[in-house]
């Protein structure tokens, strides 16, 4: 926690009218979220706000709606329909630029081209596509028909892919023949071929063309999309789905090996998120917004899909990376669509900031009013950064908290209900609606300036409606660790003047550049490796991703470790898991530090992997002595 000379920027004084908004939406809940339902188009009104049967919450119960006509049907009934959906910006510098009346088009006939294919309401359609034009379309197109889609993010391997479609039991899935990365293409109909071999469910695969790419198509299983719209239908009627009806599952990792597929309802989730991005980003008919999350990501449904375009915004999707093919690739961006909304991750601009301001200062960013950042916690060097130089000290900065699990932004400043006093680094103050506190471990909270665990201590409209097909897993994750209550996973203090701070996780999950993974799905993917017998995680600090990987491993007999099994053993995680979790390092050691019941000391493991030392062992987590775990970490770091 660091405070600089920018606490209590006096511009936004006084801080009154969020004040009186959140104890109003405390006191009296489902008052406060009725009146922001009122704020989307129903075809029937609800019968009950919330019906809260611990630790499962329903919400806007017997009301009826469809997502994709919140999106596009309302917008182009008025004046909206020639307003600009979408800019697309190709990785190459090719460009599109859709009307909502044009989306609206294409939003209908994707849709019936699922239905042609036998998509009807409640089945799940998996999207395994890169950053263009189809992918937001199909998002549409499924929830028209009451279809639930599971977006995968295009830079998971196969095996990710078919190990989500068979937890889905996904009929259909979608894919491209291929995708841009930095220049090169990554071949996504064969990953999609290789995924589509290991799940049973799929009956067809539907390939959009962006790579001029001739893959191999499986007569009777493969088409083109292009084909199929030839023959689809130019109206589909939005399918009225009842407000607890899944609109997605979107997985994300968690303390185990198999990820969680998390599940968010139509009427909860939309009400949610149309409420949030009016109050975090002060949406205007006139804002240009740009959010530079892939859609793989919920920061991408709810921040780039949902919450924009119920709100008839002009959003930039961008294809590409942000220093391709040079490092002011996105300053560009914004000075070409006038950008006055820019929303991305602490990584990315701890990435920029290493060019130097000169690449940015040869662009005109005046069009800039707020910027935005989500992912992991922002340090106040790059929020000073981010502040100065990218937002020419005239545009307050949204810090926005919030994870998969909550749907939507939940701790944020909230320009369009009055924004907080900035301090760089802290998310400041939950949003209406978010009764956020800060417990000790048996669940008391804890007073100004102590680390602790957050939690969420009354449901939320947004709040995921359960874990796909596992209610066990669900109560236990969230709901156990503190009985009525919330657990997000992540610890935060609050500061004298009620400021949240977030200080990281809490589990064994690790953020590397924005991406959440768990501990154990790496190391589960280390030990599938051929010449590995065991192995542990650890993360240590990055300047730019925030987190690396550190991986320990122990080899089987007879292998010798060597620069070559290292980089084999990268390959082989890169390949089960994606490149987002290559490991920084790779130590081969005799044994891994482990308690007496056999659970692997992670604090010993963090400190090597880090450099840093054991630190203070008087509240043990590992269950292990005060000797033993000083032995286990002096013999470990004699190892490495
Ligand atoms: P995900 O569900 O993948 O979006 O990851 C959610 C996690 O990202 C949270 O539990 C936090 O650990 C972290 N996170 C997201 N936004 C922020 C933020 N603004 N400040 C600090 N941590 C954040």
């Amino acid at each position: 926690m660091e405070e600089t000379s920018l606490s209590f920027d006096s511009r936004y004084w006084p801080f009154k009218k969020y004040t009186e908004i959140y104890n109003r939406s405390l006191q009296d809940p489902e008052r406060f979220w009725a009146e922001e339902a009122r704020k989307l188009d129903w075809f029937k009104t609800w019968d009950t706000v919330l019906d809260w049967q611990p630790p499962f919450a329903r919400w806007f119960v017997g009301g009826e709606l469809n997502a994709s006509y919140q999106c596009v049907d309302r917008h182009v009934k008025t004046w909206r329909r020639s307003k600009v959906a979408i800019y697309w910006e190709g990785e190459p510098g090719d460009s599109q630029v859709l009307s909502y009346s044009t989306l609206y088009r294409w939003v209908n006939k994707f849709a019936s081209v699922l239905q042609k294919l036998g998509v009807g309401k409640g089945d799940t359609v998996a999207l395994y596509l890169p950053m263009i034009p189809e992918l937001p379309i199909f998002m549409l197109a499924c929830a028209r028909i009451g279809a639930v889609h599971t977006v995968v993010f295009s830079g998971f391997s196969a095996q990710a892919l078919a190990d989500r479609i068979n937890d889905t039991q996904a009929k259909i899935l979608v894919t491209a023949d291929a995708g841009f990365r930095r220049g090169k293409f990554v071949q996504l109909k064969n990953i999609s071929d290789e995924a589509a071999r290991l799940s049973p469910s799929i009956e067809s695969v539907i390939v959009a063309r962006r790579g001029n790419m001739t893959p191999e198509m499986k007569p009777g299983r493969d088409y083109w999309l292009h084909d199929l719209l030839d023959k689809a239908d130019a109206h589909v009627s939005p399918v009225p789905v009842e407000s607890t009806h899944p609109l997605y599952i979107l997985y994300t990792s968690g303390t185990t090996g198999k990820p969680k597929g998390i599940v968010h309802n139509t009427g909860g989730y939309l009400v949610f998120n149309n409420s949030v991005y009016k109050w975090v980003f002060d949406i205007k008919e006139e804002s240009v917004y740009w959010c530079t999350a892939d859609v793989g990501w919920v920061t991408g449904h709810s921040s780039i899909v949902y919450g924009p375009l119920c709100h008839g915004a002009a959003i930039v999707l961008y294809e590409g990376a942000p220093d391709y093919p040079t490092v002011d690739r996105w300053w560009d961006i914004i000075e070409k669509y006038g950008v006055s909304i820019f929303y991305t991750s602490p990584t990315a601009i701890r990435m920029l900031m290493r060019y130097g301001e000169d690449k940015v200062k040869r662009h005109d960013l005046s069009t800039l009013e707020l910027l935005g950042s989500v992912g992991e916690a922002i340090n106040p060097e790059a929020w000073l950064w981010y502040y100065k130089v990218i937002g020419g000290e005239r545009c307050p900065i949204v810090d926005t908290w919030w994870q998969t699990e909550t749907g939507g932004t939940m701790i944020s400043p909230a320009p369009g209900i009055e924004c907080a006093p900035l301090k760089p680094g802290s998310a400041t103050f939950p949003l209406p609606g978010v009764n956020a506190d800060i417990v000790d471990d048996s669940g008391k909270s804890v007073p100004p300036g102590q680390k602790g665990y957050l939690v969420i201590k009354t449901p939320w409209p947004g709040m995921l409606a359960g874990i796909h097909g596992d209610p066990v897993r669900y109560k236990e994750t969230y709901w156990s660790k503190f009985p009525g209550m919330f657990y997000t996973g992540d610890y935060a203090i609050k500061d004298k003047d009620g400021y949240f701070w977030l200080l990281g996780r809490a589990d064994e999950v690790l953020k590397i550049a924005g991406h959440r993974i768990g501990t154990i799905e790496i190391e589960d993917a280390v030990v599938s490796h051929q010449s590995v017998v065991e192995a542990a995680v650890a993360s240590k600090p990055d300047p730019v991703k925030g987190e690396s990987v550190v991986v320990f491993a122990t080899l089987k007999q007879g292998e010798v470790p060597s620069p070559e099994l290292k980089d084999g053993i990268k390959r082989h995680i890169r390949s089960t898991l994606g490149p987002v979790v290559t490991p920084d390092e790779i130590y081969f050691v005799a044994k891994l530090p482990k308690t007496r019941s056999g659970k692997i000391m992670r604090r010993v493991l963090k400190a090597v992997a880090s450099e840093s030392q054991i630190g203070d062992l008087t509240t043990l987590e590992d269950e292990a002595s005060v000797d033993e775990v000083k032995k286990a970490y002096e013999q470990l770091k004699k190892e490495v």
